[in-house]
């Protein structure tokens, strides 16, 4: 390491090292990477720090460390928790991967593909797809998410029923440690127990314990025939009971199950040019269920039929269609994308991303619109998303006509009464999404005192200083 040194010494040189096209100083320039997508937090720093290659991040984080300068990393900037926006004192420096953007090696034989965290999720897909693979990852902010970012959040999305999170999706890591020495963890092996699997520490870390740099990750065969229904639903409750059958019947065909709820649909068709309801008469919930198999000639549609002929006799589903091109497929994933961009032109928006056991989905889902309701007559919950792994996306949108800023100052009372019940279902107050600043208050009231204890350790052993995107996760 570097001797110590004051941080005027530091940024000078961090910025001699980089060259002018690495680092922006300029208040207009900087200001689209101080605010997160929702505007609730806004930020400052001494500079934004645009560096190209390992070595580079590497440089810069011992300059830091030597000058006691905090560091926060930043993607994309479509992380919905506000932890790669940094803190209003503007003592920090923010680091931003995007020029990190090199696919470094693609094997389809190993199928597994390495790459620099600030690649774009959607180019990470092109390029797999180029060689005749497949990487699953997919989510509503694929076209500008970076690598990094999906790592530091361990991101989900919709195809985590079949294919798993971040963190299953994962084989190695690149890592520049707090001290500025980098860990090369690049293994791309199926299987390696020699101890303590360092990589997971870093995948859902938040960027508090390192800057990722690069990643193997794994690939998988391109599926062949895909199939996309949308079926309507009466009750929650029979959308998870044809959810625990259609597990059943089609093995793990069942790439996607996404609940959407009645008004869902509607602020999609209200605000998305293109939305339109693709069935006749009006459902409270409905499902949007995507079956895959990497055979062509799979028998999928067929089976897909049958399967829901059934359902539909039994009465467990009221009516669907099954999208006859891809452009129709599209068409009925527009409707879940629309429902998340409606919400934000219905007023003030109180979000929770949660997850309760897969079995108890619907009891919750229950519960806790009749207690939101009880709370505030009025109240348009949106209870929504991944399901199939027993996450909710369990918005709650303003009253019509109500005053916004009224509402959303009761932004903790509401999480407390979702959080609560999320809790006596043995739930988790964050599915995916991560802690960052927005849920940071709120962790301590529902982990344990001893699994707090042990995060802070780990973050001490890897960063004494605090440097690492200092108050996130953890309270300071
Ligand atoms: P950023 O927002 O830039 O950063 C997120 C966190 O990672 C911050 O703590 C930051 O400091 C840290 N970080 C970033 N890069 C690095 C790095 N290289 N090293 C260390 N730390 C780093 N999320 C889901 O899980 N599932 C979804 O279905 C989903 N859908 C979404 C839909 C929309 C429309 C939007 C806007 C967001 C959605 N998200 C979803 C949230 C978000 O897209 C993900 O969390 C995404 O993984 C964040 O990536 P990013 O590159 O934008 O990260
Ligand atoms: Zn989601």
């Amino acid at each position: 390491m570097t001797g110590s040194i004051d941080v005027g010494e530091a940024l000078t040189r961090i910025k001699a090292l980089l060259g002018l096209k690495g680092f922006i100083a300029d208040a207009a320039g900087m200001a689209p990477f101080l605010e997160e997508e929702r505007r609730l937090y806004h930020g400052a720093a001494r500079l934004v720090l645009r560096p190209s290659s390992t070595a580079e991040v590497a440089e810069i984080v011992r300059l830091c460390a030597a000058s006691r300068l905090p560091i926060v990393p930043q993607g994309g900037n479509t992380g919905l928790v506000g932890a790669a926006v940094p803190p209003e004192d503007g003592g920090a420096v923010l680091l931003s991967l995007g020029r990190l953007n090199r696919v470094r090696a693609i094997d389809p034989v190993d199928f597994t593909i390495t790459v620099e965290a600030g690649c774009v999720l959607a180019d990470v897909q092109r390029a797999a797809e180029e060689v005749d693979r497949l990487f699953p990852l997919s989510l509503g902010a694929e076209g500008s998410c970076q690598i990094g970012g999906n790592l530091s959040t361990n991101a989900g999305g919709i195809a985590v029923l079949r294919y798993g999170n971040m963190r299953d999706l994962t084989l190695g890591l690149e890592v520049v440690l707090p001290d500025g020495r980098v860990w090369d963890g690049l293994r791309a092996l199926r299987k390696d127990n020699t101890g303590y699997d360092l990589k997971h520490l870093f995948i859902g870390g938040e960027g508090t314990l390192g800057i990722i740099t690069a990643a193997t990750l794994k690939l998988f065969p391109r599926p062949r025939e895909v199939e996309t229904a949308f079926l309507a639903l009466g009750r929650v409750e029979d959308a998870m009971a044809l959810f625990a059958r259609a597990r059943k019947a089609s093995g793990d065909q069942l790439t996607a199950f996404e609940l959407i709820p009645r008004l869902g649909l509607e602020m999609a068709m209200r605000h998305t040019p293109g939305v339109a309801d693709p069935l006749s008469a009006l459902s409270p919930w409905y499902v949007l269920l995507e079956v895959s198999s990497s055979q062509s000639e799979s028998g999928l549609r067929g089976a897909l039929e049958a399967f829901l002929a059934e359902a539909m006799g039994e009465g467990l589903v009221g009516d669907g269609v099954i999208a006859l091109s891809s452009e129709q497929a599209n068409a009925l994933w527009r409707i879940r994308e629309g429902m998340v961009e409606g919400q934000k032109h219905e007023g003030g928006s109180i979000k929770h991303d949660v997850s309760v056991p897969v079995s108890k989905v619907a009891e919750f889902i229950v519960k806790a619109i009749a207690a939101v309701e009880a709370k505030l007559p009025g109240i348009r919950p949106i209870a929504f998303g991944h399901v199939g792994d027993g996450n909710v996306h369990f918005n709650l949108s303003q009253p019509k006509g109500a005053d916004t800023a009224v509402f959303l100052a009761r932004w903790a009372e509401f999480n407390h009464i979702v959080h609560d019940l999320v809790q006596r279902f043995g739930g988790s107050i964050s599915a995916e999404h991560g802690v960052g600043r927005l849920k940071r208050d709120e962790l301590p009231r529902y982990k344990s005192a001893l699994e707090l204890e042990l995060m802070r350790r780990i973050k001490h052993a890897l960063d004494p200083d605090g440097l690492m995107n200092p108050d996130k996760v953890l309270q300071p």
